[in-house]
């Protein structure tokens, strides 16, 4: 079972149109609707399960400029300041602290890396650093083997997954959102190349505009309307602890150990570099796509060949609108989680901190990453289905940089100027030749 999440209940009439229908109820889809309503738009929010049921509440709670992606540098800095601002927006308690996130480096070749990333951020107004020694012992506190060196982001933090997007959420009902949830959307209806309506299992709603935001589940939503979206899925596991004292205030990223401090005075921890990759007949059809991130991140890939699941869903023929579809079948996405990552995890946590030798994982569970070809996300129009914004793909740290996406769906939506350059995130770079790759981890 995923951990517990804030409860939203959901609002009971399905309208029979709107401005806008948002599918999805994680940081993109709820961040979306609160912006969309701020600009006078009407939007429907349609969850098949519970709000923040997928990755949104099941994520390492990173918000986290460190190390991104230079393509994303002007959408996470944007996105920090949406996180600062969230009280202004009227939403209630996210958790969002900046407490710093430390990257541990212990070879030259990761420092230099590390040094030419600090420069390059710099120029977008990103302010980080390679810190070495004393500096990096005060980070790592209570640490009997720090590391040498580390990139140090003090503006990075972290905000309680469990909590955001219901709050999100709420804060968009109360500027006029629908939130409707155990509603799932089963597909679009179309004319010439434009929408008509969507079909919910709980009615159809008249729109000309939907915002895809539905994670995992994406491809297979493009996929019954003939659109191709590369994206494969990694289960990656996460546990928490009871309450801790002592050791780092900050996000550790070192090697095998991945840690945050909870609101609820535990630890969020994950082992850093273990993902699985849930096997499908995309491995295959996608192999030539994926093939320079998989080779990139191959020696901390493990195999999952149970993964039948997804082989049901994005292989399924495409099912009549009027009859139970995959969304309805599966609520919520709740993988199995890996013990075998975990135990390394603890076992090198309680070495290496004194005061975490007592530390009891309380609860574990997974959650399936939705990767693209480049590890950076899909926020874009559709050229073949007018009204169609996609927002997806954001490939393990969609949760920080959600409520920039949220904000840059808003634009594409209302057709306002993109607040900042959308191409990086157009789907169309999978198509065009542009054969992007990645250039960052998950
Ligand atoms: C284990 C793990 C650790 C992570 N750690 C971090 C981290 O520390 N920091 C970070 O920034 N990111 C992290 N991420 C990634 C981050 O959680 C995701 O990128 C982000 O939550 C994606 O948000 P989303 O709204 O796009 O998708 P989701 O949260 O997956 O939401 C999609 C929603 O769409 C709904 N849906 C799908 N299809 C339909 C349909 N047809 N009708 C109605 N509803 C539908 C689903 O039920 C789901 O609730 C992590 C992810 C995992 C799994």
């Amino acid at each position: 079972m995923g951990p517990q999440v804030d409860p939203v209940a959901s609002d009971i009439v399905v309208p029979k149109e709107a401005d806008v229908v948002i599918v999805g109820g994680g940081i993109v889809g709820t961040t979306a609707a609160l912006y969309l309503a701020e600009r006078g738009l009407k939007p429907v929010l349609l969850e098949k399960g519970h709000i923040a049921g997928e990755q949104s509440s099941r994520n390492w709670g990173w918000v986290r400029q460190a190390d991104r992606d230079p393509r994303e540098f002007d959408l996470i800095r944007e996105a920090m300041r949406l996180w600062r601002e969230m009280g202004a927006h009227g939403v209630g308690d996210t958790g969002f602290r900046e407490t710093g996130i430390f990257f541990a480096a212990r070879r030259a070749r990761e420092i230099d890396g590390y040094r030419n990333w600090v420069k390059a951020a710099a120029g977008h107004g990103i302010s980080a650093e390679v810190i070495e020694g004393e500096a990096v012992k005060a980070v790592m506190k209570d640490d009997l083997s720090p590391p040498p060196a580390g990139l140090w982001c003090a503006s990075d933090g972290r905000a309680e997954p469990q909590k955001a997007a219901p709050a999100i959420a709420l804060a968009a009902r109360a500027k006029g959102a629908v939130i409707l949830t155990d509603c799932a959307a089963r597909g679009l209806e179309t004319a010439a190349g434009e929408i008509v309506s969507v079909v919910t299992e709980r009615g159809t709603i008249r729109t000309k505009r939907v915002v895809l935001a539905a994670g995992a589940w994406s491809r297979r939503f493009l996929k019954d309307l003939g659109l191709t979206l590369p994206q494969l899925k990694m289960r990656s596991t996460v546990s928490r602890t009871a309450p801790v004292t002592g050791g780092p205030d900050a996000g550790i990223w070192d090697d095998v150990i991945g840690i945050r401090k909870r609101a609820d005075g535990g630890l969020t921890v994950a082992n850093g570099i273990a993902n699985v990759a849930a096997l499908t007949p995309d491995h295959f059809r996608f192999a030539l796509d994926f093939l320079p991130a998989l080779a990139s991140d191959w020696k901390h890939l493990s195999l999952g060949f149970g993964e039948r699941f997804f082989r049901d869903i994005d292989d399924w023929p495409t099912r009549p609108l009027d009859k139970v579809s995959p969304y309805e079948k599966t609520r919520v996405l709740d993988p199995k989680p890996d013990l075998r990552f975990l135990r390394r995890t603890m076992g090198e946590l309680k070495r290496r901190f004194p005061p975490f030798r007592e530390a009891r994982i309380v609860q574990a569970w997974a959650g399936f990453i939705d990767v693209t070809p480049d590890v950076v996300p899909v926020i874009s129009e559709t050229e073949s289905l007018a009204g169609l914004v996609v927002a997806t793909g954001f490939s393990g740290h969609g949760f920080g940089i959600g409520p920039g996406a949220g904000w840059l769906v808003a634009d594409l939506v209302t057709g306002a100027t993109p607040f900042v350059d959308p191409r990086h995130f157009r789907l169309s770079r999978f198509s065009d030749g542009s054969k992007p790759k990645p250039a960052s981890r998950l």
